[in-house]
């Protein structure tokens, strides 16, 4: 039981993009700091990989992206229930459809109808 901890444990810390320490000082911290580190391990490597596909989106998007903190400052701040807004898409009509026929936009907003979205955005 506890090897299998210590091995998924492993597995999020070697996952982990930012600094961290040897395993043993990692684990042994992570059990001190936190009284249910037993039902959180599982958690951590899910949480890591959405955080990566969070930082990925944000760089696509051009938007301010913070570095990753050390793994001991991520686990002491329980970083792995860390909820992320949603990043809007860049405004844009593709893939729109006019509201008045139905018929998709272009790439401006506007319809074969004369319908025309600009005012939108
Ligand atoms: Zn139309």
């Amino acid at each position: 039981m506890m090897a299998d901890l210590l091995t998924i444990f492993n597995t999020a810390r070697g996952l982990f993009p930012g600094t961290k320490r040897g395993l043993k000082t990692e684990f042994s911290d992570f059990k001190k700091k936190h009284k249910d580190w037993a039902d959180c391990v599982e958690l951590l490597e899910p949480a890591i990989l959405r955080e990566m596909n969070y930082k990925r989106m944000l760089r696509s998007q051009k938007v301010f992206c913070p570095e990753w903190p050390h793994f001991r400052t991520w686990l002491n701040q329980r970083r792995w229930e860390q909820e992320f807004p949603q990043i809007k898409k860049e405004k844009t009509a593709a893939g729109r459809r006019c509201p008045q026929c139905e018929r998709y936009l272009d790439s401006t907003g506007r319809c074969f109808c004369g319908y025309s979205s600009e005012r939108e955005f």
